[in-house]
């Protein structure tokens, strides 16, 4: 069996117009991902809704779902397709939990992020941590299509792939 596996990332809103999208796809980079695809992308109502679907506002509740639909919007997204061993976990862990708050440092969201669900509930906003990436599989197998068409997406070797053949 494959430890090969493809994950779907975003880099927020926050982290596009704070000018962080260097530095957080030169993380991935630097831990040997390979990036298959990238783009910035625009969401409308209709991919917002798609991509934060009705298992959000169960998790989260109604309202974090709107304002997440509308924060997705406010500007381009970076949605990148990764590639790597057991990348789907693997990224996870770099990204760092939820909360940037209580996301650690060393994280992405913990590292670029510090603010909590206090602060978030006090000013009605969302909590702004920078980026998603899919939180399982079937995240992943969802997800990936909706951001990106297999025309889209491209086949490499990189240096690390040899290496660790
Ligand atoms: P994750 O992005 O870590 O997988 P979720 O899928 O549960 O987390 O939530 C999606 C996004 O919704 C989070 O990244 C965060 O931006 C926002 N969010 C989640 N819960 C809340 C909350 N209670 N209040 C405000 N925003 C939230």
């Amino acid at each position: 069996m494959s430890t090969i596996e493809r994950t779907l990332v975003l880099l927020k809103p926050d982290a596009v117009k704070r000018g962080l999208m260097g530095e957080i796809v030169t993380r991935f980079e630097k831990a040997g991902y390979k990036i298959v695809g990238v783009k910035l992308k625009q969401a409308d109502a209709q991919k917002a809704g798609e991509h934060y679907g009705e298992d959000i506002a169960t998790r989260r509740g109604e309202k974090v779902r709107a304002l997440l639909m509308d924060f997705i919007s406010t500007s381009p997204v970076l949605a990148m397709v990764i590639e790597g061993v057991e990348a789907i976990e693997n990224v996870r862990m770099m990204i760092g939990a939820t909360e940037p708050k209580s996301a650690l440092p060393g994280t992405i969201r913990g590292d670029y992020a510090h603010v909590s669900y206090k602060h978030a509930d006090a000013k009605e906003k969302v909590v702004e941590n920078l980026i998603h990436a899919s939180a399982d599989a079937n995240d992943a197998a969802r997800e990936i299509p909706l951001w990106f068409g297999e025309d889209e997406l491209c086949n490499y070797t990189t240096v690390y792939e040899i290496h660790t053949q």
